[in-house]
Parts: C-alpha cells; sequence; structure tokens
C-alpha cells in the first residue's frame, strides 16, 4: 500500500522532493470504519496553501504527514451499517492505494449518462459545487450581462462559464494555449476565449471581447489578468473572488491588489467566497449540475494522469496549466 506524504515545505514552487513516497500497511478498519481502495484521486490548487506554514483556508500539513484530498474508491471492507463492500463512494482521504475512512464521511457515487467516476472529484465534486455557488449565489448575472472569467478552461472556471451562458449572459473567457481557447469557444459555448499567453495587452483583447465592459468577473487567478479585468469594469460589476492561483508560489507578498482604484467609479462590489460554506445546499448543487449534464447542458471534461505513482506531477501540472477540465490521477481500474 503505497501513500504520498508531504516532503519538505516547497520554498516557491513545489517540486518532486515536495512529496515523499512511503510503503505501508493496508489499514483496518475500525467499528464505525469503511476500508476504501483507491480509483482516483483529485488533485487541487489550494492544496498549495497546505503545503505551507502559516495556515490558509485549509489546516497546513504537517512534514511526514499523509497528503489528503478528494478521492473516488471502491469499499473493500465495512464497519459501517451504510457500507457494504463492491460499494462506489467518494470523500476526502489519504492519498493512498487504501485508506481508511469513517462510513458517515462518505457519499455514494452514483452512475450516471455522461458521467464516470471521476465526474465525481470535478463537475459533481467541490469544483462544480465553487462553480454553481461561485457563479449563481455571488456573481449573480441578468441576462444580458457581460462575464469574464479567468483559470476558464480549468475544472471551475469551464462550469462557471456554461452556468453564465445557461443565464443568458456573454461569457468571455482567459485560458493558457491556443488548445483551451478552441475548447471554450467550440465545445463549452463561450462567446470569446482570450489566449493569455499569446498577448501582453490583456486590456486591448478584453475591448475587443467584450466592447461593452465588464458586469461580472469570476477571478480563479489574480495578477496581470485581473488588473486588466478592474479596469474594465461597469457601474454596479461584482467581481467574485475564487482563487489566486498566480500568487500561490509567490516568495513575497503582491503588493495590495494594483488596480483597486479602478472599482470606485463603477461601485464594484468584490467579494470573496468559500465552497464549504455553501454546504447545506450541495445535495442540491449537486443533483442541478447533474440534470444539466445528463440533459447534455453542461460539458464537463477531465484530464487523466495514469499511475498513483504520478500524482505529484498532475498536482504541478495545475501551475503549468497542464489541465484542460479537472485533473486527476487514475489509480486502479473499478
Ligand atoms: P484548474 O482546473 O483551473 O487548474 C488550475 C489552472 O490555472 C491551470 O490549468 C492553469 O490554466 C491556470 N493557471 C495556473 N497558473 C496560472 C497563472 N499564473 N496565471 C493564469 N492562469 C494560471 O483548478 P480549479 O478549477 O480546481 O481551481 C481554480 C481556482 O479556484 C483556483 O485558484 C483554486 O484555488 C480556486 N478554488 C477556490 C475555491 C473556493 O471555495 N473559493 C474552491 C475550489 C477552487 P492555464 O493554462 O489557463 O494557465
Amino acid at each position: 500500500n503505497r501513500q504520498f506524504v508531504l516532503g519538505k515545505r516547497p520554498e516557491g514552487t513545489p517540486d518532486r522532493d515536495t512529496f515523499e513516497l512511503e510503503e505501508i500497511e493496508v489499514p483496518e478498519p475500525e467499528y464505525g470504519e469503511v476500508l476504501v481502495r483507491t480509483l482516483s484521486l483529485s488533485v487541487d490548487p489550494y492544496m498549495r496553501g497546505r503545503m505551507d506554514e502559516a495556515e490558509s483556508y485549509a489546516e497546513s500539513w504537517q512534514v511526514g504527514e499523509p497528503m489528503e484530498g478528494a478521492v473516488v474508491g471502491e469499499v473493500v471492507e465495512s464497519e459501517h451499517e451504510a457500507w457494504s463492500a463492491g460499494a462506489f463512494v467518494t470523500g476526502n482521504l489519504t492519498w493512498s492505494e487504501y485508506a481508511t475512512a469513517h462510513g458517515d464521511r462518505l457519499s455514494p457515487v452514483e452512475p450516471g449518462e455522461n458521467l464516470g467516476l471521476e465526474a465525481h472529484l470535478g463537475v459533481l465534486g467541490m469544483p462544480g459545487r465553487t462553480a454553481y455557488f461561485g457563479t449563481r449565489d455571488v456573481l449573480d448575472p441578468y441576462p444580458g450581462d457581460t462575464v469574464v472569467v479567468s483559470g476558464a478552461a480549468g475544472a471551475v472556471g469551464s462550469t462557471v462559464g456554461q452556468i453564465a451562458k445557461l443565464a443568458g449572459t456573454r461569457v468571455v473567457g482567459f485560458a493558457g494555449s491556443e488548445e483551451k481557447v478552441r475548447y471554450l469557444e467550440e465545445d463549452l459555448g463561450f462567446d470569446v476565449g482570450i489566449n493569455y499567453t499569446e498577448t501582453d495587452d490583456y486590456r486591448e483583447a478584453l475591448d475587443e471581447a467584450a466592447p461593452d465592459g465588464v458586469d461580472r468577473y469570476f477571478d480563479n487567478v489574480g495578477g496581470p489578468i485581473s488588473d486588466a479585468v478592474f479596469t474594465r469594469l461597469n457601474v454596479d460589476a461584482t467581481v467574485a473572488v475564487c482563487g489566486q492561483i498566480d500568487t500561490y508560489n509567490a516568495t513575497e507578498a503582491p503588493t495590495g491588489p494594483r488596480k483597486l482604484p479602478m472599482v470606485i467609479a463603477p461601485r464594484a462590489t468584490v467579494q470573496g467566497f468559500l465552497v464549504f460554506d455553501y454546504e447545506p445546499r450541495f445535495p442540491q448543487a449537486t443533483e442541478h449540475l447533474r440534470e444539466w449534464v445528463e440533459a447534455g447542458d453542461i460539458e464537463h471534461r477531465e484530464t487523466v494522469v495514469e499511475g498513483f505513482e504520478n500524482a505529484p506531477d498532475a498536482f504541478l501540472g495545475l501551475f503549468s496549466g497542464d489541465n484542460i477540465g479537472k485533473q486527476v490521477v487514475k489509480v486502479a481500474e473499478p
């Protein structure tokens, strides 16, 4: 049973040495627990925060402690009345081939039209719910609004743009390659994709893509993309600050949101949010997302890295934009 622990705290961008592979015993489930065989595991940008000593919104990992995150797996042995061997489940588990968890902390994975097991880590998992509440509750666009999304081809961003389209808006997405821009425009129905690696002048690109200005901005990224979007906010604009991946590996604190004065004249609202706050409504969100996916109204994609031992590379790839849609690691076949 292989397991990844935090090998050492990264300074700046993590690398392979951040992770250490250990061989451990397959754990025995205690009363109330379930032994799960990992089929796929999720790598997420927020995990970068957990690698630092300073606490982010998620608790800091200690060196030598197993990494953990969302997993889809199969029950091997159960000491909990709700589960029996062979059931497919999802929950937060350690990065290992076999792990135990209390049965109350697992949820069932139900197969569906257009929905593989991995979808429960993406569009039907935490990233999909983040997009759902971030777009509907925080951004809350009106039909006809122009919505801009950064990190648009990723797990959260790709779903945000599609939910915003369903709300009758014009959607512009920033992403890091031509392939991603094609994905946004051709597969997801975004009105315009901007490849930010092809231009330094994001403002000019925005003027072309969003000639009427920006009413709603869903920010996954921060940095120079956000600087540009802030200069094009319309009166009563809302900015939903979901993530700032551009800063996660920074070794020095960035000196302020650089374009904050640009929120004054448009009386814009800038709101951070955390998906966990919406927990009581998770079942409703998952159900709604499932309906959209099964009806073909929302597309989803997973980028799959094969092999448990390659989980660190999958994680590191989030920072170089290797993924389209949700990045997952396939550990074993069902
Ligand atoms: P993604 O699937 O979007 O993966 C990260 C993507 O970010 C990469 O594919 C890459 O695409 C892009 N990226 C990486 N570095 C940069 C950079 N310096 N500038 C611009 N783009 C960059 O991840 P998620 O969808 O899981 O998460 C998206 C964001 O949402 C993250 O910031 C995350 O922390 C945040 N988040 C917040 C939650 C909350 O509750 N507030 C919950 C879940 C996620 P590209 O090729 O386009 O550069």
